[in-house]
């Protein structure tokens, strides 16, 4: 796999007329105010000086922000000719960005194609109708496929957003999510857990009792769960999770109120998705050595050791032995079954 790294530059939707629940991006943009073309310049320069030479193969010029291409046009065009100037130059491989689905015209691929945009992810969040309009997302599921079949059409590669435990939602509507990304066949995807922002509508609604967010246990499963139907299908997940730097800007005094914000929900994730192997193998025998690369190893011993507890704890009899092996692949587990005592 190519080592490849992302510029990211946020854009703020200034008065974005939509008002989704879980959306501190108000608090946000009041007080960081517009992006100019200095500020995109410098952030590129910064991540270049120390990117180029490193060894990194691919360099992703990223605007996020959550509506890039709702911005007013001529503004999207600005910081694409930058983007462009970086791409043309050979100092970027590709320009991305992220949108809402119904921010997707033709109109605007046609901007994006004329200054070279590769990468488009559209937040979709759910699939299900009510969940989205609990959630006051503006914009339908339907608006989703055509968004996706046009961003396609255009040859520019496609990515899929999706949260988990918005109002409304259960894990048979994540799933239904799950099917509908599949039928849409991106090439990349993101899972999110909502988190309750302090200021958002969706912290009102959790303070009177009219919303109750999923446990972090029940956010996991639903996670692990889609990661597998996503993965499965072939979808590249390129993130689980968010960092606290994507949910609360410097300067911003907004602070998370509940919901499943865990700094290493990824490695939580990898931990369960282990869990689930070593398990399987474990069934049947009284003696098990789980061999793992580099990376693999933390996941088969969980966050904190907690599969090692857990397989303690749950099969006190069973003998199980953990192996750090170099020669592995640094994702690889293997499994080998050993004599009993
Ligand atoms: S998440 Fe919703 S409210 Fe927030 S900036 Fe994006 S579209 Fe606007």
């Amino acid at each position: 796999m190519k080592r490849h790294a992302i510029i990211p530059i946020f854009i703020p939707h200034l008065g974005c007329p939509h008002s989704c629940v879980f959306c501190n991006q108000r608090a946000i943009t009041a007080k960081s105010g517009a992006v100019s073309e200095e500020d995109v310049r410098r952030t590129a320069e910064q991540y270049l000086s120390t990117l180029e030479g490193s060894g990194v193969e691919e360099i992703e010029l990223s605007f996020f922000g959550g509506s890039f291409t709702g911005i007013p046009i001529e503004d999207q065009s600005r910081y694409l000719a930058i983007a462009k100037e970086y791409k043309d130059a050979g100092r970027i491989s590709k320009i991305h960005m992220s949108t809402r689905p119904d921010y997707i015209d033709r109109r605007i691929l046609d901007n994006l194609a004329f200054y070279g945009a590769d990468v488009i992810e559209l937040g979709v969040q759910s699939f299900d109708p009510k969940v989205l309009e609990l959630s006051e997302r503006g914009h339908s599921p339907e608006q989703v496929f055509a968004a996706s079949a046009l961003i396609k059409e255009y040859g520019m590669t496609l990515g899929i957003q999706l949260m988990i435990g918005l109002p409304g939602d259960s894990y048979e509507a994540c799933m239904d999510s799950v099917r509908k990304t599949v039928s849409v066949a991106p090439a990349i995807a993101r899972i999110y857990p909502t988190v309750i922002i302090s200021g958002t509508k969706l912290a009102g609604m959790y303070l009177d009792g009219s919303y109750v967010p999923f446990t972090q246990d029940e956010t996991l499963r639903i996670a692990k769960d889609m990661y597998l139907g996503l993965t499965g299908a072939g979808i590249n997940v390129i993130r689980v999770g968010l960092k606290a730097s994507a949910l609360i800007n410097d300067g911003d005094d907004s602070v998370v109120l509940g919901g499943t914000y865990h700094p290493a929900f990824r490695q939580l994730l990898d931990g369960a998705l282990a869990r689930d192997r070593i398990e399987e193998a474990l069934a049947g025998c009284e003696a098990l050595t789980v061999r793992a690369g580099s990376k693999a190893l933390s996941a088969a011993v969980g966050h904190k050791g907690a599969n090692r507890e857990y397989f303690a704890a749950k099969y006190p009899q069973k003998r199980l032995r953990f192996v750090s092996d170099s020669s592995l692949d640094e994702h690889e587990l293997r499994f080998k079954k050993d004599a009993p005592r």
